[in-house]
């Protein structure tokens, strides 16, 4: 078996694997099932219930808890569509929804409701779109994982942003560099291609630092190397990262990987993901304390992002 290609699909199965007592209902009622690349779960500390990136990942009884607030579109992506695939929130730059697939599924995925459409066209539809929309300088290739594509798919989304000149920067919002880097590998000479023309920006997604190794060390190297600019932005979660400590390692870990903080994101308060919610007055009293642990630029800011807002909202 190529255990590279491998993903753990049955939570029985992830739970064995990680010598930790299975569960009585292995078909938990998710309309959102588990989803664990090999490669990652190699990285979860074995018989340990705790292990924070175990919780990022284990569907829990507590996904069924209904509390007010949270909903099926958290952020307001619905009503920033401007059409299937393509949003625009903020001035100047644009997201695109690459694929509705990734590696991983992250139990606090705010579009893990999202509402997908194919994307077949969207290269063709991404170009007319920028054609029309002179005004956007920023492309920002989301998903899903815009890296958990085909190449042929990828090369040809990322043309389409390329050949515009009023295109300034192409920045990738990714997991793949702590899920997949395998899989990245087969794009790398695709991603080389693009700082000689734009400025290229990835904006990793790390929560803790147990999750950086020598992989995504090695693929950050290539992709700074190459002229990227690294940045990580992470999501705030209860049990998983809360802790000064946690906050601090991941920094420092992250930059001596090359690669700064850039966003710490207070939870999307997405249907089924109220257990990872930490309040907004301990996220705040939390920066406080980590930002007298570390150099001023390995502070990320804290935000939270609201539906019709022009800009993400600073917490302190
Ligand atoms: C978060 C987000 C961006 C990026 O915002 P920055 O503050 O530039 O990082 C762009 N578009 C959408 C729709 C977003 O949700």
């Amino acid at each position: 078996m190529d255990n590279n290609a491998f993903y753990f699909k049955k939570i029985n199965d992830f739970l064995a694997f990680l010598e930790l007592p299975l569960a009585k209902n292995d078909c938990f009622s998710s309309s959102f099932p588990i989803q664990v690349p090999f490669h990652y779960a190699k990285k979860i500390e074995k018989g340990n219930p705790l292990d924070p990136l175990l919780l990022q990942v284990l569907p829990l009884e507590d996904e069924n808890i209904e509390k007010e607030g949270f909903t099926k579109d958290p952020v307001g992506d619905q009503n920033a569509t401007q059409e299937p695939g393509i949003l625009q929130k903020y001035n100047g730059r644009a997201l695109v929804i690459s694929t509705s697939a990734c590696s991983i599924h992250c139990r606090f995925c705010f579009r893990k409701n999202f509402k997908y459409e194919p994307t077949t066209s969207l290269p063709s539809r991404l170009d007319k779109w920028l054609a029309s929309h002179p005004d956007v300088s920023e492309i920002i290739f989301s998903g899903g994982d815009p890296f958990f594509t085909s190449p042929s798919f990828f090369e040809a989304l990322t043309e389409s942003a390329l050949r515009h000149k009023s295109i300034k920067t192409i920045r990738f919002h990714s997991r793949l560099p702590v899920t997949e880097p395998k899989r990245l590998e087969q794009l790398l000479s695709i991603l080389k291609c693009i700082p000689a023309q734009k400025n290229a920006v990835l904006v990793s997604h790390v929560n803790h630092a147990q999750e950086l190794d020598e992989e995504s060390k090695t693929i950050f190297n290539t992709l700074r190397e190459s002229g990227f600019i690294l940045l990580n932005q992470s999501v705030l979660l209860r049990g998983v990262n809360d802790t000064v400590e946690a906050l601090s390692d991941l920094s420092h870990k992250l930059f001596s990987q090359g690669v700064l903080p850039y966003y710490l994101h207070q939870l999307d308060k997405a249907k089924g993901t109220s257990h990872f919610e930490v309040s907004d007055s301990k996220a705040i009293c939390l920066l406080e304390n980590t930002r007298t642990e570390l150099p001023g630029y390995l502070v990320p800011k804290l935000v939270r992002e609201i539906a019709n807002e022009k800009s993400k909202t600073p917490l302190c």
